[in-house]
């Protein structure tokens, strides 16, 4: 059987950090076992509160980070290996939050594009100045305005230039870390536009971090859910977003995407805060926030089950809690 486009598989990143005292370090759990493949022209979304690891994440597939634990393929060779190197990175680029932040305030929009047609994709120099012009036809930049720098364009033609940048290398996947969530509304549904036409025309994969649940349900396929480091729920996008199985989730999609606030009061909503990731709870790590919690919750991980066409990491759902749910907490 071939291997998917991309695999994640047992990723765990901690980091250390210096504690209150002097020689004491803390560890930073910022991811604990993440699980997925990607096929090619596939999106998934991440999505959880802040603190939840999922820019870790994508710092991890990018290798960015080297992982604690666990490995990320990419048709099957881990982009951790040195050997290679250079045709994962053409082959997995990232679009950041900020777009004027990404792109380098000294480069004109066209040398943007120029520096990764000639080191990543190692084009002939003769083709380059096409190849420029093309991609800002792609992504509705005027071929008139490519001498530019960054700040004599606003906020969505610079998020339309760095996403030009990501794919002048022709990449399969695009790593989208909350691409619209620097812009304002009209923007935002521009940006959204061009991803949609992109991935229709060059078949590309996303992996889109996103606080926004209707941008997922716009672009992705599945949809993985994460809290303070862990999967929660991972399947597909519209089983997820219209039933979710785990608590936090429907404490998150409740909050959001339910317009009529008498209704909102059917989901329990999410009291507190996200706990330290250098102090995780034990066990599930939601258990101080969920209302349903039981007593193992605070003893055992959830492994995952699948309800459905969706795994979720509940003990609601694992035989072993169902007997003992009426143990107080
Ligand atoms: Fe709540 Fe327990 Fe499920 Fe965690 S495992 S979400 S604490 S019911």
């Amino acid at each position: 059987m071939s291997s998917p486009l991309l695999r994640v598989r047992g990723l765990v990143k901690h980091f250390s950090v210096k504690g209150d005292l002097p020689l004491v370090t803390k560890t930073v759990h910022a991811l604990d076992g993440i699980d997925f493949d990607l096929n090619p022209h596939e999106s998934i979304g991440v999505v959880g509160e802040s603190g939840s690891g999922k820019t870790t994440l994508a710092r991890c597939i990018m290798s960015l980070y080297r992982p604690t634990a666990g490995d990320v393929h990419v048709h099957g060779r881990s982009v951790y290996r040195r050997r290679g190197k250079r045709a994962l990175l053409k082959n997995v680029q990232m679009v950041f939050q900020d777009p004027g932040g990404s792109l380098n305030p000294r480069f004109s929009a066209e040398r943007s594009l120029l520096e990764p047609l000639l080191h990543l994709a190692r084009m002939p120099r003769r083709e380059r100045p096409a190849a420029v012009r093309a991609l800002f036809e792609l992504v509705g930049i005027r071929p008139s305005d490519i001498r530019k720098l960054p700040h004599q364009f606003s906020g969505g033609q610079q998020q339309r230039i760095a996403i030009a940048r990501a794919i002048a290398p022709q990449p399969e996947i695009l790593i989208l870390d909350e691409p619209t969530s620097a812009l304002d509304l009209s923007l935002q549904a521009q940006v959204i536009a061009l991803l949609m036409q992109l991935r229709e025309e060059l078949g590309l994969a996303y992996v889109l971090i996103t606080h926004d649940l209707s941008v997922v349900r716009q672009l992705c396929d599945q949809l993985l859910v994460m809290y303070l480091g862990r999967p929660v729920e991972l399947g597909p996008t519209a089983d997820v977003l219209d039933g979710p199985n785990h608590p936090y989730s429907q404490a998150l999609i409740g909050s959001v995407l339910i317009p009529d606030p008498t209704k909102r009061d059917l989901v329990p909503p999410l009291v507190g805060e996200i706990p330290s990731p250098t102090a995780p709870p034990s066990g599930c790590r939601f258990h101080p926030r969920c209302q349903h919690a039981m007593t193992i919750c605070a003893q055992e991980a959830p492994e995952a089950r699948r309800v459905e066409q969706v795994q979720t990491w509940c003990h609601l759902y694992s035989r072993s809690a169902q007997e003992s749910r009426d143990v107080p907490k």
